[in-house]
């Protein structure tokens, strides 16, 4: 609508209120020059009636009314009213928010959904794990998940797989110790049963008889002796690092020392020793590294039976290389693999007639691993066998 400064419409778009004067509040306002635009709200009739002032309650809508000055020059000669029905407004608005509800309504259901299958893939592997774990902890062995899932979920299962496999291979390693522990002892309480009992048993035993008899218990005592003292050892060396207590240790002397003890042993069997220890500092237990070199160098002289012995002690790449090499009969080579498992022997009956437990090499392995180190074997047979460990030095005024 345009008005003149009377407030009289003098145009209509609509052609309803033609020559009316409005005499609203708003247009007051800006007429008198009070505000540059101002708006109202009024029910104004629908229709052609409206003129004569019949209303219908249903024909009488809201509207807002929104005006402004016209001016030409700096002089008022007019306003502009500009009319919205409120209801198109609100049916837009209402409109608008039912489509917002619905968008909503849409997402919510999608997101429960989502929520639920999320935690149905996440939660079900997690009851089989928990169902696993139950079995496993019920003593249930060869327990294994079939992992799937999202990604930790799926590491989380193969995590118990490994774990499940690993304890496996424990007790298995564990029960076959026990079983070889357990043979190793009676191997030799059998044999003193059967020849105590050949002695009770016999009426007027001959007292040279006796004493060979005797000699031959007396030889299973410490065969028995010496297969517990390895055994509790090895036991010793399970219970962890605890107990290790590492100081320097000048490993040419305990060479030296090992080799010495032996010597009478190479002189029974009319072999060489010979001992080239250059001097080498390494952190760890000289009594430990003592039982080390003692090991590789008995067996050395053991499972030679005429030729050389060569010890040689040098330091290499930061390391002391520990050499044994003998001149014997040699290793084959698929059992090297096994040669440092517990109650390993190539030859039982050698190393039985030897005093060999099988344990020696596991607990050269044992040593070697808590200081750090590392051993390798090379071997011909009927040609000798070389045994190198190298255990990392401590290097000239360093302190570590
Ligand atoms: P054992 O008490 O029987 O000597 P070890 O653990 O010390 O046990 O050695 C395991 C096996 O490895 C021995 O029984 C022997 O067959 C083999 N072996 C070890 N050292 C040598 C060597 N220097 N030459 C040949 N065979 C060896």
């Amino acid at each position: 609508l345009v008005l003149d400064t009377n407030a009289v419409v003098q145009f209509d778009s609509a052609s309803a209120q033609m020559g009316m004067r409005l005499p609203y509040r708003e247009v007051r306002d800006v007429l008198l020059g009070e505000k540059v635009a101002s708006y109202g709200f009024h029910r104004i009739e629908r229709g052609n009636d409206a003129r004569n002032g019949f209303s219908l309650r249903e024909s009488s809508v809201w509207a807002v009314y929104y005006t402004a000055p016209i001016t030409a020059d700096g002089v008022f000669t007019g306003a502009v009213l500009f009319s919205v029905l409120l209801q198109d407004v609100e049916d837009s608005v209402s409109l608008i928010i039912s489509q917002i509800a619905i968008t909503f309504i849409i997402i919510m259901f999608a997101m429960i959904l989502a929520t639920f299958m999320l935690s149905r893939i996440v939660t079900k592997p997690i009851t089989e794990l928990t169902t696993a774990i139950r079995a496993m902890g019920g003593h249930s062995r060869g327990v294994r998940v079939d992992v799937k899932g999202p990604g930790e979920v799926k590491e989380l299962g193969e995590a118990f797989n490994r774990m499940s496999e690993q304890i496996e291979d424990h007790d298995r390693i564990r029960d076959e110790f026990v079983s070889n522990a357990s043979h190793e002892l009676k191997t030799p309480l059998a044999t003193m049963k059967l020849l105590s009992e050949s002695i009770l048993y016999e009426e007027n035993p001959d007292p040279a008889l006796m004493k060979e008899f005797f000699s031959d218990v007396s030889h299973e005592v410490d065969r028995l002796s010496s297969v517990i003292t390895d055994l509790l050892r090895l036991v010793r060396f399970d219970e962890g690092d605890a107990a290790f207590s590492p100081v320097p240790v000048e490993l040419s002397q305990v060479v030296e020392r090992a080799a010495e003890r032996l010597r009478p042993l190479a002189r029974e069997k009319s072999i060489t020793l010979t001992v080239d220890a250059r001097p080498a500092t390494v952190n760890g237990e000289a009594v430990r590294l003592e039982q080390l070199v003692t090991n590789l160098v008995e067996n050395a002289i053991k499972y030679t039976d005429a030729g050389a012995v060569r010890v040689r002690l040098y330091q290499e790449d930061g390391y002391a290389v520990l050499r044994v090499k003998d001149s014997g009969i040699g290793i084959p080579e698929d059992a090297v693999p096994h040669l440092f498992e517990r109650f390993y022997r190539v030859d039982k009956a050698r190393s039985r007639g030897t005093g060999g437990t099988g344990l020696g090499l596991a607990i050269v392995e044992k040593i070697v691993n808590m200081h750090g180190g590392f051993i390798e074997v090379e071997s011909e047979l009927s040609k000798g066998s070389t045994f190198t460990v190298r255990l990392p030095l401590i290097l000239d005024g360093g302190g570590a």
